[in-house]
């Protein structure tokens, strides 16, 4: 098998997608994928199995679900919906979610009129996360959501428009969190909530993850519900792919010693082509193999085979040397990676396999044609 390449783990994904069943079938609730975090339509069969649906942020992500997902709801949510996309936005979504009074403006009674439930996406402004303001949607000056004070003065007219309100202000965070936001929530659209059929949480729920409070999730859940009647949405990405990849490529060269002690080394991955949320974010993916250990061979420093000097994946000290033509297999790999990976350098698309079982399965093969035909 040539590196880099992924491996989707389906038996991973399946294990996710049942404990988000579980909260399903506790709740009541509805779950759908967020795709912008992990779109293998290859998947999406097993998806739809266990959830109610996708989201989509625009067009293409609504094009995807309509014609890859066996079956389920589609959901959409844009900061601004071009005109020449709307019809084909109508036949293909059931919900749609503006950003705006404007944008409700302009799209909401035309989206009723086609049959699809509309909602408008609000900014509670309250920041629960530290370190990542990139993904703070609540920060000072936010575009995204609409906050109270432009909601009661310019949506009064459009109410009856609404079906339901929606919130995303969390990133791999815990139900604490969600506790906090919804408050929030309430404090401020408390009084709007009875005219509504449903709530969407949005995503950045990390409901997979080992430390995750799923019965306080539930209280959530269950306090919209009795208290104001609403059906519950929950649109996570990462909750569904998370730990369930992984990204194999290969050690080119291993560099002496550096003036700063350490050791770097050349692989055939790139953190700014295939995997930039490591430098974005920015965070140190996990390494799978080979093991991990203590410093008797030394730091390496693994940066890809781009011009870019700061095209540099992490430092890790290896339970032994590394050597030319070692393999190394990052892990976490399904989330943000394959939907963000780019040709920048002429840099070589990663292949993609899924693991079922026993069986790996080549699922899409990239080459020279992918770099040249997107330019
Ligand atoms: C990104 C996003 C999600 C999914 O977030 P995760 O962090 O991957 O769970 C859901 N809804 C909206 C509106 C988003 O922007």
């Amino acid at each position: 098998m040539k590196t880099p390449y992924f491996i989707i783990d389906a038996d991973l994904i399946e294990a996710n997608l049942k404990v988000l069943r579980g909260v399903i079938d506790r709740t009541g609730c509805k779950i759908l994928l967020a795709q912008k975090c992990f779109s293998c339509y290859g998947l999406y069969p097993l998806i739809s199995q266990y959830l109610h649906g996708m989201t989509a942020s625009g067009l293409y992500e609504a094009r995807l679900c309509h014609e890859e997902m066996p079956k389920g709801e589609i959901h959409i949510f844009s900061p601004a919906f071009h005109e020449d996309e709307i019809d084909e936005i109508f036949k293909i979504c059931d919900h749609i979610v503006f950003n705006s009074p404007r944008q409700l403006a302009l799209y909401g009674q035309r989206a009723k009129d086609a049959g699809l439930q509309v909602g408008l996406r609000i900014n509670p402004e309250c920041s629960t996360q530290e370190g990542h303001a990139i993904y703070d949607p609540c920060a000072p000056g936010s575009r995204l959501g609409t906050t109270l004070l432009q909601f009661e003065s310019q949506i009064a007219d459009n109410l009856s428009l609404l079906d339901g309100l929606h919130f995303h202000t969390l990133c791999e965070q815990n139900s604490d969190d969600l506790e906090t936001t919804l408050d929030a929530v309430i404090e401020k659209f408390g009084k709007y909530l009875p005219h509504m059929k449903w709530i969407n949480f949005g995503g950045g729920h990390h409901i997979t993850r080992e430390d995750y409070d799923i019965p306080r999730l539930e209280c959530c859940i269950r306090r919209m519900q009795t208290e104001y009647g609403l059906e519950v949405y929950l649109e996570p990405g990462e909750a569904v792919a998370l730990n369930a990849g992984e990204l194999h490529c290969c050690v080119m060269e291993v560099q002496p010693t550096g003036t700063d002690g350490i050791q770097n080394v050349i692989v055939d991955t790139s953190a700014a082509c295939h995997m930039p949320d490591v430098i974005e974010m920015p965070y140190t993916p996990p390494i799978l193999f080979p093991p991990i250990g203590d410093s008797k061979s030394g730091s390496y420093r693994l940066g890809g085979p781009t011009c870019l000097s700061g095209d540099i994946i992490g430092t890790y000290q290896f339970a032994q040397e590394l050597h030319e033509g070692d393999e190394i297999v990052f892990g976490d790999m399904a989330i943000y990676s394959m939907v963000k990976t780019n040709t920048f350098n002429g840099m070589p698309l990663p292949n993609i396999y899924i693991r079922r079982g026993e069986n790996l399965t080549l699922w899409k093969q990239f080459c020279y044609d992918d770099f040249k035909s997107r330019i």
